[in-house]
């Protein structure tokens, strides 16, 4: 089945038609690769002579990441990055709270593990978003590297407490 068939589907379970304009994100969002803010999608779209309202834009996002067919990865500043998954093979996300950067990983271990966990609570998993936050390799190391050290600072003194 398509994006555009599988969106469809969904649009019609939602009781939503598919109108132009969410046609046209969808199309748009099929052909780009990589992690996007939403700013980033808006500037895209204008460029290519389809401008969209950044309300329409979030709003189509959204149903977008409902449906499956788009993974939204939280930043540590609250905003978005948006990645379309179709056609891709799954993956997860590490996300750098410093400088933004987004490593992706793909781990057999954690996957079966997350099965494993929701057979045993009998939930039917329809699809996951694992995301891990933390500091890359350069920032650890470089200068952006002290609120890394702060937070090891703070970490060693919780540890210290936690012994006392
Ligand atoms: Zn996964
Ligand atoms: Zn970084
Ligand atoms: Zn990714």
């Amino acid at each position: 089945m398509d994006a555009a068939t599988r969106f469809a589907d969904y649009l019609r379970g939602h009781r939503l038609r598919m109108t132009r304009e969410r046609r046209s994100i969808l199309d748009e969002m099929l052909e780009v690769r990589g992690h996007f803010d939403a700013d980033q999608l808006m500037m895209l779209f204008r460029r290519k002579g389809r401008p969209v309202s950044r309300a329409t834009l979030y709003r189509t996002l959204a149903r977008l990441v409902d449906a499956g067919l788009v993974h939204k990865i939280e930043m540590a500043t609250g905003q978005a990055r948006y990645e379309p998954m179709f056609g891709r093979h799954h993956h997860d996300h590490m996300v750098c709270v410093e400088c933004g950067r987004i490593i992706e990983f793909e781990s057999r271990d954690i996957e079966r593990l997350q099965d494993e966990i929701c057979q045993r609570k009998k939930f039917t998993m329809t699809g996951h978003t694992h995301q891990i936050r933390g500091t890359c390799e350069s920032c650890s190391a470089g200068a952006g590297g002290r609120p890394a050290e702060r937070g090891r600072d703070k970490a060693m003194k919780d540890r210290g407490r936690a012994l006392a």
